[in-house]
């Protein structure tokens, strides 16, 4: 195999682990006689797949019986409108916190369903910190407090769940299973699994059991988190083989990583290889606050926007592939998520640190 490192932000590379696996599973599912992509949902066959990733996705994350976990479809977008719809019913408000992009479209959804405010934000400074909370700011009436933890495009990341005094909500898409998480402290988390928990498709949300009961029953059936509960994500098909390969991938970080701690410690080690580049470099610089810095997403960019554009152009030719920054924001983007290996770290360094020499 000849395969490129690619740095997308989603959907993004899996590990070989995985690759070779749904491949040898690919015609024939172990003893079944046929691919999953043909079962029947609600075959026996397919029942053991689904409940096993379930558990094992419970154990990996820590998700105790207080939670349901759901396997959905409709991406994180689809939870920016859920999530009041179902949620925002009680009191009928929210607090949201802005530190990027993916936090600001939540608000605006949760706009079309009742008081949505905004209690902190980064947009002063272009979303290239995360925020102090002002706790005073805080509303005890709101139905939940929703934030971005990772910011995907702005490259940067709570380094702990900020604490709240209502329930937690949190769009967890580009963090999820590359470090431990504690469930306990949310009363919902969602993510699509295209970035951390392999392909796109299948969105997981982790919802608090008893949150589940303020879904009204007046909205639509797919889209309330009551009836899926109910109906253990089988309320219609759902992403059969998304859910079969997290499932793969759940076994990689179980037996070739070890587990959260050890993935957290790998993808530490990771990201500090760019940044401690990038703090030395006289040609590039990262674009975020030290203290804010994604181990996911690495953003950085040079002051000559002809080298931007070189440089991408450059590292696509080598093997590098989609490190052009998110349109709205430019520069570069380096997504390292879980299955990016050390050595492609490294591959990337000692190419821009040539690519620097050569354009001194
Ligand atoms: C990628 C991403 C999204 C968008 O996810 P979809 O699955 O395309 O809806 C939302 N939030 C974050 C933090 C993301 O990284």
């Amino acid at each position: 195999m000849s395969r490129v490192y690619n740095f997308s932000a989603g959907p993004s590379m899996l590990p070989d682990f995985v690759l070779a696996r749904v491949k040898e599973e690919l015609l024939e599912y172990r003893d079944t006689h046929q691919s999953v992509m043909e079962m029947s949902h609600r075959s026996k066959e397919y029942l053991s797949i689904i409940e096993a990733c379930e558990a094992k996705f419970r154990s990996m994350l820590g998700v105790s019986d207080d939670y349901t976990v759901l396997f959905l479809q409709g991406g994180a977008y689809t939870q920016f409108a859920m999530l009041p719809m179902n949620l925002m019913t009680v009191n009928r408000t929210a607090d949201y916190l802005i530190t990027g992009s993916w936090g600001e479209k939540a608000y605006l959804e949760g706009k079309k369903f009742g008081e949505a405010r905004i209690v902190a934000s980064s947009e002063d400074k272009n979303f290239t910190y995360i925020p102090e909370i002002d706790a005073s700011r805080l509303n005890p009436d709101a139905d939940f407090m929703h934030f971005c933890y990772n910011n995907t495009i702005f490259g940067t990341s709570f380094s702990s769940t900020p604490s709240s005094i209502v329930p937690l909500a949190a769009d967890v898409s580009s963090m999820i299973l590359s470090k431990p998480l504690d469930v306990n402290d949310y009363g919902i988390l969602y993510a699509g699994a295209q970035k951390n928990m392999g392909i796109a498709g299948l969105t997981v949300v982790v919802i608090r059991k008893d949150l589940c009961d303020r879904s009204p029953v007046d909205i639509p059936s797919m889209f309330s988190y009551s009836i899926q509960q109910k109906n253990q994500s089988m309320f219609n098909t759902p992403a059969t083989f998304p859910i079969y390969v997290l499932s793969v991938m759940l076994d990689w970080l179980d037996e070739e990583i070890g587990g959260l701690a050890a993935m957290q410690k790998i993808n530490k080690e990771k990201s500090s290889i760019i940044y401690d580049y990038l703090d030395e470099s006289n040609m590039f610089y990262g674009t975020v606050e030290k203290s804010s810095r994604s181990d996911m997403n690495i953003c950085f960019i040079s002051e000559d926007d002809s080298i931007n554009k070189e440089f991408c152009a450059a590292a696509t030719a080598a093997g590098f592939l989609n490190l052009a920054g998110h349109r709205s924001v430019g520069g570069m983007r380096a997504s390292v998520y879980n299955a990016m290996p050390i050595e492609g770290v490294k591959a990337l360094r000692d190419f821009m640190s040539t690519f620097e020499k050569e354009h001194k």
